[in-house]
């Protein structure tokens, strides 16, 4: 019998996912995936390693502030190398001090998630929202890249609440994907969050309670993000927020604190997609679905018994390593993609929720929105007086 999820349609043959089979950790184990190429992919997240070359976008300059911009999420990822873990990615976060033996007085769970959420904003968060733990989306096992095997996910199962939060991207960088530079927007984002997550979960257990900081390890977090009210699922596989479009990245607490969940939000988007395809065009290997939603299974990578557009990991992943850089290609040119403190892009959010997206998607088109800039644009950028 299938079930929807909050609005998450789920198939009787519905399977846990393994982080096993994710393409990041096939990339260590999965001939099909890994080799040289992937390693030297790898292996450029090091300056030594990082195949500079006189190509606008990926010259030693570019490639410096990417790799800078990843410093802190790596810093957190090493603590523990020497043990085989790789902290945010493979393995949930310990770098925390004992908290409060006892617990604190706390207000009723209404006011108490309000103040959680502000305190995760306080401590860099972009979005919040309070989704229930659904045991569906927890990994039902975890990787470990030093035996190259799956081993029992870590993650306590009777936390009921995650809280899961949000990092903007930087625009400016994601307008030169694809780039070495571009790159220095995701790893700035996972290297916020780290720290968000970290300080958050101290804050917690300082109060006396339960809290388990996650980034890419342990749950999938767009499912749990949906749950949380943050945004719907795009043809993209990303999630796509009112706030920042596809542009962010997310990481999540798990804990036992008493929260209130939030409710999932709707704005159109899966009707946008249904018209827009411009992430499927614009993919230089056309891993994105141009059909309508299913319960496509490509490879191991992709999650089985859930129905929504489904990339192809595989494909995607080879483009990264083909050009020594992750890719946001599908991030820079989603109309969704904007920057929503201004008026009149909060006045397209609107109008694309109604029966004129298909006006703004021809509009979209004539003016050539989404385009690449050169790198050159952005350092170019960096120096003007205005920024
Ligand atoms: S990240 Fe790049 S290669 Fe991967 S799906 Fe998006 S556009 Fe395609
Ligand atoms: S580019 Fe278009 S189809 Fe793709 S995720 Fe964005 S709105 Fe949806």
């Amino acid at each position: 019998m299938t079930e929807f999820a909050d609005g998450i349609e789920i198939g009787p043959d519905f399977v846990r996912f393994s982080q096993r089979d994710d393409i990041f950790s096939r990339a260590d184990w999965d001939p099909e995936v890994a080799g040289p190429k992937a390693d030297a992919f790898y292996q450029g997240y090091f300056m030594a390693g990082a195949k500079a070359r006189p190509v606008e976008g990926f010259t030693l300059r570019d490639y410096a502030l990417r790799n800078a911009s990843w410093h802190i999420a790596d810093v957190f990822s090493d603590l523990r190398r020497g043990d085989g873990r790789h902290e945010g990615f493979t393995d949930l976060f310990t770098a925390h001090r004992p908290g409060s033996a006892a617990l604190a007085d706390l207000p009723a769970p209404a006011r108490l998630t309000a103040e959680i959420k502000q305190i995760a904003r306080l401590f860099g968060a972009d979005l919040v929202g309070i989704a229930r733990s659904d045991p569906r989306w927890i990994y039902r096992e975890s990787y470990r890249r030093a035996s190259h095997s799956a081993v029992p996910n870590a993650l306590p199962e009777d936390l009921p609440y995650a809280i899961v939060i949000g990092k903007g991207m930087d625009w400016s960088l994601t307008e030169t994907v694809p780039s070495a530079l571009a790159g220095a927007a995701t790893g700035l984002a996972y290297s916020r969050d780290a720290t968000t997550l970290v300080a958050l979960a101290q804050y917690i257990r300082n109060l006396g309670y339960r809290a388990e900081a996650s980034m890419n390890d342990s749950a999938l977090a767009i499912p749990l993000a949906i749950q949380a009210g943050l945004g719907e699922y795009g043809r993209n596989g990303l999630l796509i927020t009112p706030e920042f479009g596809p542009r962010l990245r997310l990481g999540k607490v798990f804990t036992d604190l008493p929260l209130e969940p939030d409710r999932p939000k709707r704005f159109g988007v899966k009707q946008f997609c249904d018209r827009c395809r411009r992430c499927a065009e614009a993919c230089p290997v056309k891993a994105i679905p141009f059909d309508a939603p299913a319960a496509t299974v490509h490879d191991r990578s992709n999650l089985i018994g859930v129905t929504k557009w489904t990339v192809h990991a595989a494909k995607c992943f080879g483009f990264w390593v083909n050009q020594n850089s992750d890719c946001s290609i599908c991030i820079r040119v989603c109309p969704y993609n904007r920057d929503y403190s201004r008026w009149y892009h909060r006045l397209w959010r609107a109008t694309a929720a109604t029966w004129m997206r298909g006006i703004l998607l021809w509009v979209e088109r004539r003016l050539g929105r989404g385009e690449r800039r050169p790198a050159g644009w952005w350092w170019k950028r960096l120096g003007s007086p205005n920024e």
